[in-house]
């Protein structure tokens, strides 16, 4: 065993040996072209993804941080407001929400799904709130309904995070698509990865669009001339290239994340805690995360077979030192923070081999029986 190939968590290798003429090729043309920025390869691949996700306008931009912050933005949310989300998320999704000046409310998470307790968000909405950011977490959308009716009631915006659902739905219906803005990611690792830094704000608001359009571009409409203050966040040719190949065969790519989580769950049902599927939702498994009392034992037995486990996430937002000024404290959310302490995330991507899925499965096995 000693000797055995490492595993890693995530890795794009594999896959790019596999897209590798294709990749290159596009490449190539990208270069050749003499566009690099806002061009045609990023007009088709915002054509190509909205028809993916079933919304009407997709505006790429330079980040999944970058979307969230310009959706906001677009919803006229600033200082002083309030927006609700989890603390049990990537940071960014809270980073994003301070660029803008507002401030997030947290709630906790429900045990089953790590997502947020939906029947917590009433009790938080004040006359400060602006908008609701749901995170589909792990490839699993949040319960939306309840949410809607919320939004509806008290005139509040939804954000959906997306860096962590492509392709996963909500009742049929793909998440992106089922707020008012929904912010992607295309970081390499997520389910739609890059080969670098991208983004995408969804949305069905023609008005929102031609803002959100508008914003990423120094809030100019036509040249040299803002129309409203805004920012620098694009997403370049190659990128947008790249994107499109990948796109192609993105169903396909979930649905061997699908069966890897298949593998998984038959093989330890009963050893770890696997990941529970809500009854509205359809996984898309950017993240097999397990659960178990003895998680750090596993992952250090593991580590030293070349298996590399990792947590998403380790440390809840609310109790990091650099959002003390919060003022939230330990105790505050006990749902996101006992499962901070017992969750862990099984190496996953759509070209990990089933030897290597049958080798975590077995070293599982080991430490906990
Ligand atoms: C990755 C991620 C982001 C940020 O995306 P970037 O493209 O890295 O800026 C935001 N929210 C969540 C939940 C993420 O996982």
């Amino acid at each position: 065993m000693a000797n055995a190939k490492p595993i890693a968590n995530w890795s794009y290798r594999r896959e790019y040996q596999r897209l590798k003429p294709a990749i290159d090729r596009a490449v190539q043309q990208v270069f050749a072209s003499g566009r690099l920025i806002l061009g045609p390869q990023l007009e088709s691949f915002e054509r190509d993804f909205v028809r993916f996700v079933g919304a009407r306008y997709g505006i790429g931009c330079n980040s999944g941080t970058d979307a969230l912050f310009l959706a906001l933005r677009a919803l006229g949310v600033g200082p002083g407001d309030e927006v609700i989300t989890v603390s049990n998320t990537a940071v960014p999704t809270v980073a994003a929400i301070r660029a803008t000046g507002a401030n997030p409310v947290f709630v906790d998470i429900d045990p089953d799904y790590y997502l947020m307790d939906v029947e917590q968000v009433a009790a938080k909405i004040t006359k400060k709130t602006k908008a609701i950011l749901t995170v589909h977490l792990y490839g699993q959308s949040v319960n939306m309904a309840p949410l809607q009716k919320l939004a509806r009631k008290h005139k509040l915006k939804i954000v959906e995070d997306c860096a962590q659902s492509h392709g996963a739905k909500y009742r049929g219906k793909m998440t992106g698509r089922l707020g008012t803005i929904g912010a992607f990611s295309f970081y390499p690792t997520k389910v739609l990865g890059a080969y670098g830094d991208a983004g995408m704000c969804l949305t069905n608001d023609a008005k929102l669009a031609k803002k959100l359009r508008m914003l990423r571009f120094y809030g100019m409409a036509g040249e040299y001339y803002s129309e409203i203050e805004g920012y620098n966040s694009r997403l370049d040719e190659v990128q947008a290239a790249i994107l499109r190949i990948k796109l192609r065969t993105l169903s396909e790519e979930i649905d061997k994340r699908r069966a890897i989580a298949r593998m998984y769950d038959e093989g330890l049902s009963g050893v770890v805690q696997t990941p529970v599927v809500a009854p509205w939702s359809s996984h898309s498994y950017y993240l097999y995360v397990c659960r178990h009392p003895k998680r750090d034992r596993i992952i250090e037995k593991l580590k030293h077979q070349g298996i590399e486990l990792k947590i998403h996430f380790p440390y809840p937002i609310h109790l990091m030192t650099g959002y003390r000024f919060l003022g939230y404290q330990r105790g505050d959310f006990p749902q996101t923070e006992a499962a901070a302490k017992e969750i862990f995330s099984l190496p996953m991507y759509p070209d990990l081999p089933p030897a290597d899925v049958r080798r975590v499965i077995k070293a599982i096995k080991q430490v906990v029986s």
